[in-house]
C-alpha cells in the first residue's frame, strides 16, 4: 500500500506543444494518501484518464515524476508497480472461467492455491459471482463480465492502490448503487488507497472521502464534498457540483456600488473592497441557488426580481428569477411561500463567493 505523489507532472499527446491547452494534463502537483478512498471527478475529456494511466505506468509522463512511498517509479513498467486497475469496459479472458479469471492476478504472483481459492470465493461472494464461478467468460451477460473484471482488480490484498475508471458505466443503475456500497466497504476493510474515476457528481461523493475535481488537466480542488459545496475554489467547481449549480454574476463598481450590468446588488461593504481591489475585470460574485433569500414581500435591502416560473420537486422548488438581466435559480423548500410575480431577495454576506479570473478569492468578514 503506497501514496501516491504526483510531482510537477505533465502530459501531452502532441509531438510539438504549444500552448496549455495542447496538455492532456497541465503541470500539478498532488498527493493520494495511503489508504484515501479518493474520487476523480470532471467531465468527459479534462485528462481523468490519462492520469490514471500515467500512475499505473501504461503511459510515460511528458515531463515531471510520480512517487509511491516517496520513491519515483517513472522507469517501472506497469507490472513492477504493484497496482491494480479496473477499465470502463470489461478486461478479462473470454475462454477462461469466471474462477480462473479471478485466480489470475494471484496466481500471476505465485500465491499459493489454497490461498488463491480463499480469496476467489471470498471476492466472487462480494461482488456476487459465486453461481458464475464455472462459467466461461464469454457467456456472461455485460453486467457480470464487468463484475469479473472489478474482481480481477479487487482479489489481490497486496497492491499499492487499486484505480477504477468510470467502472460502473456498463452496470445497469441498482446494481450499480449496490457495487459502490460494496466498494465502500472493501475500501473500509482493507484500507487500499482507492482512485475513483467519475463524471458523475453523486457517485463521487457517496463513494470518496475526498474528491479532486478535474478541469481542463488540471486538478482545481481537492476537498469533501462539503467544502466543495460550501466553498468552491474555481467557478467550475461551483458549476459542476450541486444542482443546479452556484449562480455567477458578472460585477463591478460603480460610485461605490456593487453592479452586475446595470443593476445594483445590496452586498456589505466588504464585498464592494473586494470587488474594487480585485486585480482583474474578470470578476463573478457567485452564490449557490440554496443560499439566495428569496422573500414573496419586500424586505429590507431586498433586490427586487422578477419570478419567471418556478420548477416544484416535492421537497422543495427551483424558482427561475431575473434580477434585472440576469437570471438567477434559487432553491426554496416546500414549507417556504413560493413567490409569483415579483420577488425580493438577499445574498446573505457570509455565503458570497468572489471569483477572480475563475479562482476564489477571499473576502474580508471583519
Ligand atoms: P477523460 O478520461 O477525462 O475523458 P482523457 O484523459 O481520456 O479524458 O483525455 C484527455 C484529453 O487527451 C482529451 O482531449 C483527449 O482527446 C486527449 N487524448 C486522450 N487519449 C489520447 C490519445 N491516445 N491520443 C491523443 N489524444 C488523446
Ligand atoms: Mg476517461
Amino acid at each position: 500500500m503506497a501514496e501516491i505523489t504526483l510531482k510537477s507532472l505533465a502530459h501531452t499527446y502532441l509531438t510539438d506543444p504549444q500552448s496549455p491547452e495542447d496538455y492532456a494534463i497541465r503541470e500539478m502537483n498532488h498527493v493520494w494518501h495511503q489508504g484515501g478512498a479518493y474520487a476523480l471527478l470532471g467531465p468527459s475529456g479534462c485528462g481523468k484518464s490519462t492520469l490514471l494511466n500515467i500512475i499505473s505506468g501504461l503511459l510515460e509522463p511528458s515531463s515531471g515524476e510520480v512517487l509511491f512511498d516517496g520513491e519515483v517509479v517513472n522507469a517501472l513498467p506497469p507490472e513492477a508497480r504493484n497496482i491494480a486497475q479496473v477499465f470502463q469496459f470489461p478486461v478479462i479472458y473470454d475462454t477462461m472461467t469466471v474462477y480462473d479469471n479471478l485466480a489470475f492476478p494471484l496466481r500471476n504472483v505465485r500465491t499459493p492455491e489454497v490461498r488463491v481459492r480463499e480469496r476467489v470465493m471470498e471476492v466472487a461472494d462480494v461482488l456476487e459471482l459465486t453461481a458464475q464461478l464455472k462459467r466461461k467468460a464469454k457467456n456472461l451477460t455485460a453486467d457480470e463480465k464487468q463484475k469479473v473484471s472489478m474482481g480481477r482488480g479487487l482479489v489481490r490484498e497486496d497492491v499499492s492502490a487499486i484505480l477504477f475508471d468510470e467502472p460502473l458505466t456498463v452496470i445497469d443503475p441498482q446494481l450499480k448503487w449496490k457495487l459502490r456500497r460494496k466498494l465502500k466497504e472493501i475500501h473500509q476493510r482493507f484500507e487500499i488507497t482507492m482512485v475513483y474515476v467519475t463524471h458523475d457528481q453523486l457517485e463521487a461523493s457517496t463513494f470518496a472521502d475526498k474528491i479532486a475535481v478535474m478541469y481542463e488537466g488540471q486538478v482545481v480542488q481537492f476537498g469533501t464534498p462539503r467544502e466543495l459545496f460550501e466553498k468552491p475554489n474555481h467557478t467550475f467547481v461551483g458549476y459542476f457540483i450541486g444542482s443546479p449549480g452556484m449562480n455567477f454574476l458578472e460585477v463591478t463598481t460603480r460610485d461605490g456600488r456593487v453592479m452586475a450590468g446595470d443593476t445594483r446588488l445590496t452586498v456589505g461593504n466588504n464585498v464592494h473592497d473586494a470587488v474594487a481591489n480585485a486585480r482583474s475585470s474578470n470578476i463573478k460574485l457567485g452564490i449557490r441557488p440554496e443560499f439566495i433569500e428569496v422573500h414573496a414581500e419586500p424586505v429590507e435591502s431586498g433586490m427586487e426580481a422578477r419570478v419567471e416560473h418556478a420548477q416544484d420537486l416535492g421537497t422543495y422548488s427551483i424558482v427561475y428569477l431575473k434580477l434585472g438581466n440576469i437570471s438567477l435559480k434559487a432553491r426554496i423548500e416546500e414549507d417556504q411561500k413560493t413567490p409569483s410575480g415579483k420577488a425580493w431577495l438577499r445574498f446573505p454576506d457570509d455565503r458570497i463567493g468572489l471569483y477572480v479570473d475563475e479562482f476564489r478569492v477571499e473576502i474580508d468578514h471583519e
